[in-house]
């Protein structure tokens, strides 16, 4: 197994980023590459007065050049960061792949591209966005003309967690800049890296001083919570657990600043007699077991119609019994470690509670028995379930590992039943062939997207979101742009 690491693993510096400036200001906290728990550095964290310093630039920024750039000159500003970051793909790769341990090839074709995409998509969408005006008729009969402006909110905070790095980072940065507005952004204490190297792109991409802030650290009593409770942050964008969200919200709500918030999810996929079987499982391999299993779109949980639900668990315990797990650049890696030590704890904490409820568990439940070095990094086994009443914790809660409870349904309207009891409501998958039925069952699922024979097929121009504890607002296209701005209305009386 070739465990080679790359030339560059990262930044060698983690530091804070404030009106343009690299500073290392603060205690430091080590930063552990989940493959083989090894230190990678230190990294500053930030206290309140740092936290205060950065929106102070950033709201310094809002007043001078970036406040009167038009949008054709924030749009060169977009793209020469999305040049840059290409031009330092690799390099990327690699942070991205140090911090969390995934796939190599994962980060490469996913995470980095999206997190380029963003910043050229987002360039896109403000400038071609259409803009709305009323010939209002008077009672003179001159008549008055309405138009409406769209203005930055003012200085964002972007609080972003640790399983898609970067891509969920500048899915919030490139659109709250777009905009026009200012940033603040906290990345996952445990995903530094990306963000670091993004302020370095920034930096020699010429965006003007106090546009783009960063500042490292924890959440609770730390850098997060310092920011987001901030009387001079006018906006917070989200994303992580649902209950951080609640804290965050309680935050904002003493100065009624908005939010847009993605939260957890416990994601449903339903599987009808009707699908093309493979397919079927392949989507649930992918859907279950990607970045294994941290993906906050990721199943946790299927539903299989009764007469194939048999076959379906084998096939799936099968795959899932198969995965090749290892490290990030052994080529054939299909499941790297989890996060941390502390996730790893909790998903196998699920296991176990799984199997002391009864639960039939057809590949996994463990800790993957390697005798090798592998045993250093926080990896757990792929793991199938059944046999779990509905009501049981882990059918219910967020695990945010690789793993799926399989229950079965014997018609459609069980099926919808089964997919919205939940407290979530993000996403939800459905396999069938037949196309009155996708019809029928999609729009009645209480998610915020819904995927007809596949899954995490995302088109950035569409809204993306979800109900009920998984979120509030929806983010993706103009969804995001009308977030991060708002409409100020214009009468001309004629
Ligand atoms: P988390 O909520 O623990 O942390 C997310 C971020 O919030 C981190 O930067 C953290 O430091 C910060 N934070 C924590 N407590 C805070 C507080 N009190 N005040 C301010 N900031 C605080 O989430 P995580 O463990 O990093 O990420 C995993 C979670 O994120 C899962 O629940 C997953 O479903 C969710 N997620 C959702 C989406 C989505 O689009 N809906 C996408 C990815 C992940």
């Amino acid at each position: 197994m070739s465990q080679a690491r790359p030339a560059h693993p990262g930044p060698r510096h983690w530091a804070h980023y404030i009106g343009g400036r690299f500073e290392e200001a603060g205690e430091r906290f080590p930063l552990v590459h989940p493959v083989d728990g090894t230190v990678l550095g230190t990294v500053p964290e930030a206290d309140a007065g740092t936290v205060d310093r950065a929106v102070r630039a950033a709201r310094a920024a809002l007043d001078g050049p970036w406040g009167a750039a038009t949008v054709e000159e924030r749009c060169r500003v977009l793209r020469r960061v999305a040049d840059g970051m290409a031009a330092r793909f690799e390099e990327f790769v690699a942070a991205e792949v140090a911090d969390t341990g995934k796939p190599a090839a994962l980060a490469r074709e996913v995470d980095i591209p999206r997190g380029i995409a963003n910043f050229r998509a987002y360039a896109d969408l403000v400038w071609g966005r259409p803009e709305r005006s009323f010939a209002t008729p008077t009672p003179d009969g001159a008549g008055a003309l309405n138009y409406t402006v769209r203005r930055p909110l003012g200085v964002v905070a972007v609080v972003s967690p640790w399983n898609l790095p970067l891509l969920l980072l500048t899915w919030k940065v490139a659109p709250a800049l777009a905009a026009g507005n200012t940033v603040v952004a906290k990345p996952s204490e445990l995903t530094p890296s990306t963000a670091t190297l993004l302020a370095e792109v920034m930096d020699a991409a010429g965006v003007p001083a106090g546009v783009f802030n960063l500042v490292h650290g924890f959440g609770e009593n730390s850098a997060g919570a310092h920011l987001t409770a901030h009387p001079g942050v006018d906006a917070i964008a989200f994303t992580g657990e649902s209950r951080t969200g609640t804290a965050i919200m309680h935050a904002a709500a003493a100065r009624l600043a908005p939010v847009s918030f993605e939260l957890g999810g416990k994601n449903p996929a339903l599987v009808f007699a009707d699908a093309d079987f493979e397919q079927a499982v392949e989507g649930t391999v992918r859907s279950v077991f990607t970045n294994a299993g941290q993906v906050c779109l990721c199943t946790e949980r299927v539903y299989v119609e009764r007469s194939v639900f048999g076959d379906f668990v084998d096939a799936l315990a099968e795959r899932a019994r198969g995965l090749r797990l290892g490290g990030p650049y052994d080529g054939a890696t299909e499941m790297g470690p989890l996060i941390s030590a502390e996730h790893r704890d909790k998903v196998l904490g699920y296991y176990r509670m799984a199997e002391q409820q009864g639960a039939t568990v057809h590949a996994g439940g463990g800790l993957p028995p390697f005798g090798d070095a592998r045993d250093r990094g926080f990896f757990v086994e792929p793991t199938v379930l059944t046999g779990l009443p509905e009501d049981a914790r882990p059918v219910r809660e967020e695990i945010f590992g690789p793993v799926c409870h399989i229950a079965p349904f014997d018609d459609e309207a069980e099926a919808l039943r089964l997919a919205n009891d939940s407290p979530y409501g993000l996403a939800a998958t459905v396999w069938t062939t037949s196309l009155s039925r996708a019809h029928r069952v999609a729009p009645r699922l209480r998610t915020g997207i819904a995927w007809v024979n596949c899954w995490n097929l995302r088109d950035l121009r569409t809204p993306f979101g979800g109900v009920k504890a998984s979120g509030i607002g929806r983010e993706g296209g103009e969804h995001s742009l009308d977030f991060f701005s708002e409409p100020l209305n214009v009468c001309v009386k004629l």
